[in-house]
């Protein structure tokens, strides 16, 4: 994977939690403001890259209308706050693909199987800690 590429997928993290729940469209648009992100990824890959992030849930729909009069339902996303209760614990729940090499020399395979940067004090997997 690209480094643009890892680094739209841990911002795409960030915004979540900074700004709450939002649609593919609403992150694509945040994206734009951000002046590290060389590319924006297409809408296509935008929501596969939200809906197979194990940190980002879908938590409802939201009925769109479009310039012709078409209503879609679109996925709103959130950051899985089950999962994560801080900011700091969104780097706990990286997995190998996001993380930054720094991450990477840090990461330990849990007894869940999940190759994580363990919260400290732990020997597990916040995952696993939480129960998730
Ligand atoms: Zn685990």
């Amino acid at each position: 994977m690209s480094a643009n590429n890892r680094r739209v997928r841990r911002l795409i993290v960030d915004l979540l939690w900074e700004f709450g729940e939002m649609t593919k469209e609403e992150m694509a648009e945040k994206l734009t403001t951000k002046k590290n992100v060389r590319t924006v990824p297409s809408p296509h890959s935008l929501s596969a890259l939200l809906s197979k992030n194990p940190q980002i849930i879908a938590v409802g729909s939201e009925k769109v209308e479009n310039a012709v009069g078409i209503k879609a339902s679109h996925l709103v996303y959130d950051i899985d706050r089950n999962l994560i209760h801080n900011r700091e614990e969104i780097v706990y729940t990286r997995s190998p693909t996001v993380m930054t090499p720094k991450q990477k020399r840090e990461a330990i395979m849990c007894g869940c199987g999940r190759i994580r940067v363990f919260p400290p004090g732990y020997t597990k997997c916040l995952h696993c800690v939480r129960n998730n």
